[in-house]
């Protein structure tokens, strides 16, 4: 059965979703306060509709119980975010994502039940400055405070070795969970397998442990 999608708020942040999610073939309900903003995504979601969201009846009115997954990207008023977010989790929406404005807009968040808050601007910033200070880590992707996969180059310490011959695993506490060749994904690649020149490591560990490997062999 196909997933069904509500975004809330449809800002760039709800609006890239909407379009995103309406490309890779999902069905999206595209909610704003807005009718302007309604009306630039009539022709491009599902369904386009103009709500306010902090309106229990409003909500249970569109159905958005059987959504499965409803994203609340409304940014800047705070106060409707977190009331649509309290309103999805008590009609029992079952996976909530929410955006959030800033650490206590955060905290408040998960502590009434979003599933998953977002920080985008934070997380790209920090995605920006990590890939910024290394000039072998090609992009970063944050798995919680400590854990992180980030894709390095091969260089020339790591080309010809086979993956047992490094035993990075070991040596590092890291694991390459997958190789970048020639525009192909090499996924769980076997002990045996050996580096070629121009390989590109998807390697996932603690944030230490892949420091400490970026220092020790790639710089
Ligand atoms: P972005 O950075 O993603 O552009 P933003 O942080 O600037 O977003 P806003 O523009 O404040 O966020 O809000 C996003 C959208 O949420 C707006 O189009 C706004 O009309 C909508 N919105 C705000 N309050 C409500 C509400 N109560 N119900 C539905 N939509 C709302």
């Amino acid at each position: 059965m196909k997933k069904e999608f509500a975004v809330i708020g449809l800002g760039r942040l709800g609006g890239s979703i909407v379009q995103e999610l309406v490309a890779l073939g999902a069905s999206v309900m595209a909610i704003d306060i807005d009718s302007e903003k309604v009306d630039e995504f009539a022709q491009i979601a599902t369904q386009a509709v103009v709500a306010d969201t902090t309106d229990e009846s409003v909500l249970r009115s569109l159905g958005i119980r059987n959504f499965e997954h409803v994203v609340v990207a409304i940014g800047e008023n705070i106060q409707a975010s977190i009331l649509t977010t309290l309103i999805l989790k008590e009609i029992g929406v079952p996976r909530i994502t929410v955006k959030a404005q800033n650490d206590h807009h955060e905290k408040v968040l998960l502590k009434i039940g979003a599933d998953q808050v977002v920080h985008p601007e934070r997380d790209m910033g920090r995605r920006m400055a990590n890939n910024m200070l290394s000039n072998n880590i090609l992009d970063y992707l944050e798995l919680s405070d400590e854990y992180s996969i980030v894709e390095v180059q091969a260089n020339r310490e790591l080309v010809g070795h086979t993956l047992i011959d490094l035993d990075i695993r070991a040596q590092y506490g890291i694991n390459i969970v997958a190789i970048k060749r020639d525009n192909h994904l090499l996924v769980s690649p076997q002990a045996i397998e050996r580096i070629k020149d121009g390989d590109i490591l998807v390697v996932i560990g603690s944030d230490l442990d892949i420091h400490h490997f970026e220092k020790e062999i790639l710089l």
